[in-house]
């Protein structure tokens, strides 16, 4: 048995007083696409923002390649990493794509894919403009390399991020609702990138409303309910054949 890519172990989230993760675990295996699905509120953004810190948990563990990120207790009583070194290279190592892409404005397409190569691990900046070419080359946005992301469509936009979110050659990528903010006729140029990234063996966390992504292209789903793992296994099974009512009612769109 190889080393997990991604351990979290018994997330729990706070906001005030109310407790919006309870316990929520996960463990992704080299190459696992895990599709997280769930009704609006139910954590799955808070659950991605608490693996990569940009949230702070009140309890839990993550465990990336097998070692665990080290974590103290903060003032309010949230778990706060207490390496800042180590949280740097935690988040390069699981790269985020977020909704609503999170492009820097002000930096042309080139020079936010360059950004982090070049900040975070350091490399030569001929190196990391190499590397940024062949990726925007990949996602099919070389043509636009040096415009700025207001000048490009919301399709072109993700797949830049997803070029950003490669250069640093993450171990596990998390993607929060990569489609949900663009046209319907440009959700599918970006769903082609992310299942040609599947297929090549990359290790994904996607949450996402495409039912069709997770069922086709997902190993793994997990149906998040009020801040707790209701239901989950193979898509094909669970999608297909809900066991919980919750589940049942959400995929009839009821939820
Ligand atoms: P989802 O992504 O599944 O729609 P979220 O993780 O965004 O859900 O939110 C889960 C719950 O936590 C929601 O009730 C939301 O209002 C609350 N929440 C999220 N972020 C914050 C925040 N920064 N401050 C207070 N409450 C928050
Ligand atoms: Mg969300």
């Amino acid at each position: 048995m190889t080393t997990p890519s991604l351990i979290v172990e018994n997330l729990h989230k706070k906001f005030g007083e109310r407790e919006v993760l309870r316990g929520v675990s996960l463990t992704a295996q080299k190459g696992d696409v895990i599709t997280l699905i769930g009704s609006s509120g139910s954590g799955k953004s808070t659950f991605l923002r608490c693996i990569n810190l940009l949230e702070q948990p009140h309890e839990g563990k993550l465990t990336l390649g097998g070692e665990s990120l080290r974590l103290e207790r903060d003032r309010d009583g949230s778990l706060r990493a207490s390496d800042a070194k180590q949280l740097q290279l935690w988040r390069a190592r699981l790269a985020m794509v977020f909704q609503n892409f999170n492009l820097w404005q002000h930096r042309t397409v080139l020079e936010n894919v360059i950004e982090a190569p070049i900040h975070v691990l350091g490399q030569p900046k001929a190196q990391a403009l190499e590397r940024a070419k062949a990726l925007l080359a990949r996602v099919g946005v070389s043509h636009r390399q040096d415009v700025y992301p207001a000048q490009l469509s919301g399709g072109e936009q993700q797949r830049v991020a997803i070029a950003r979110a490669l250069a640093v050659d993450p171990e596990v990528m998390l993607f929060d609702e990569p489609t949900s903010a663009l046209d319907p006729e440009l959700v599918g140029e970006v769903l082609k990138v992310m299942q040609d990234l599947a297929a090549e063996g990359r290790t994904m966390i996607v949450v996402t409303h495409e039912m069709g992504f997770a069922r086709e292209v997902s190993n793994h789903v997990l149906f998040l309910h009020q801040g707790v793992v209701e239901e989950e296994g193979d898509p094909r099974e669970v999608l297909l054949r809900p066991q919980c009512q919750r589940l049942q009612q959400f995929l009839s769109g009821g939820l």
